[in-house]
């Protein structure tokens, strides 16, 4: 294998969820390692794919006109912007291919989603690490811009950043975020990636989607798995200068957005009512958690999206082990470097008070 390749370590879930569903029974287990969205798809979303099955024999749309056209019309840009992928982490894993390698550096948080580390080892090209912060207290405002900016150098061709960011739920204030673009040189394509954005409904957060037209080295990056609830379905898609999107296009799959997940996602899309029960739901329930969670000793950081990341101190590997032997999934964080860190999914009310109960009887708190 290429040397990028050879230090790369295959994804890992976390767990044998197979094996815990049939340990637990499928309904029973509490899955809340994933940042999936408990209360399912659209009706409309689902029928869609159903339907779509009756031309599963035929190729898809390569160019996913119809979801492109619809998305260009709910966002507001063009449809040649959009670019549809099998889930945005392919579109992500594809943005270092184009424009990362040996001599193109990538700028990414030390808390940044893993995939944007994996992308950049693959293509061959060094990471510039921006540094975290203590885990233990609240990210000081600005940190993750400025610790962002810091490490951009004039090799520097790709910068990624959630907003908000995976793992730690956290979010860059709009004006932040503009001023970093700002200061940015234009050679540096800036992946804002956008997964959790239905989510976030902070007074000072904002999509970068409103920053596209000032600058043409920034994409966003959203996903149908997570507010609408199509993770199974794997459809991802970027927007970005028509431009930029028509160099990505070259090296597309040919049918990488299949015809279910088109048909689901498009449906998906319109059923904006759906979208709005399920994103009020975590609202609701979001805070409900991260209060419970604070009064038995943890630090929980803000969140602005359907997660939360909270600090059991030395505790955090045991009090995994024993919500797992009770039947909950919740995601381990030594693997970002969070070790005292778990990474609790937002459930429906009847999951979190599952989780609080199994969390009451797993150990000693004294995290
Ligand atoms: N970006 C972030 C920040 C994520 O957390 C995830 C999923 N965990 C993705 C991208 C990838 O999502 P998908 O491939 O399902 O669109």
């Amino acid at each position: 294998a290429q040397p990028g390749i050879r230090a790369l370590k295959a994804y890992d879930p976390g767990h044998d969820l197979v094996a815990l569903r049939r340990r637990f029974g499928a309904g029973r287990l509490v899955e809340l390692g994933a940042n999936e969205n408990p209360y399912g798809p659209s009706p409309a979303a689902r029928q869609a794919a159903l339907e779509a099955l009756d031309t599963a024999h035929r190729y898809p749309d390569p160019l996913g006109g119809g979801l492109k056209r619809a998305l260009a019309d709910r966002l507001g840009v063009a449809p040649a912007q959009l670019l549809l992928g099998n889930g945005s982490h392919e579109l992500l894993m594809q943005f270092a291919q184009v424009f990362a390698g040996p001599d193109a550096a990538v700028a990414m948080s030390q808390h940044g989603f893993a995939v944007y580390a994996l992308a950049a080892q693959a293509a061959g090209a060094p990471l510039q690490f921006a540094p975290a912060w203590a885990p233990d207290a609240a990210m000081p405002r600005g940190h993750a811009p400025n610790a962002l900016a810091s490490v951009v150098s004039a090799r520097t061709r790709l910068l990624y950043l959630a907003n908000p960011n995976n793992p730690t739920g956290t979010w860059i204030a709009a004006d932040a975020l503009a001023a970093l673009l700002a200061r940015l040189p234009d050679e540096v394509i800036v992946v804002v990636d956008e997964a959790y954005a239905e989510f976030a409904d902070a007074p000072d957060y904002r999509s970068a989607l409103s920053l596209l037209p000032r600058h043409r080295n920034l994409v966003v990056t959203r996903t149908f798995s997570k507010a609408y609830a199509l993770a199974g379905l794997r459809v991802g898609y970027a927007v970005a200068d028509a431009g930029l999107i028509a160099v990505m296009e070259r090296l597309r799959e040919s049918f990488n957005a299949n015809s279910v997940a088109l048909a689901a996602a498009t449906a998906a899309l319109e059923d904006e009512a759906h979208l709005q029960r399920v994103v009020s739901a975590n609202a609701q329930q979001r805070p409900l958690l991260a209060e419970a969670l604070r009064a038995r000793g943890c630090f929980v950081h803000p969140s602005q999206t359907n997660f939360l990341l909270a600090g059991f101190g030395d505790d955090a590997a045991a009090v995994e082990a024993g919500l797992l032997q009770r039947g909950v999934v919740v995601r381990p964080m030594a693997g970002y470097g969070l070790p005292q860190c778990l990474r609790i999914t937002v459930g429906t009310a009847d999951e979190n008070t599952r989780l609080l109960r199994a969390l009451d009887e797993t150990t000693k708190p004294t995290y």
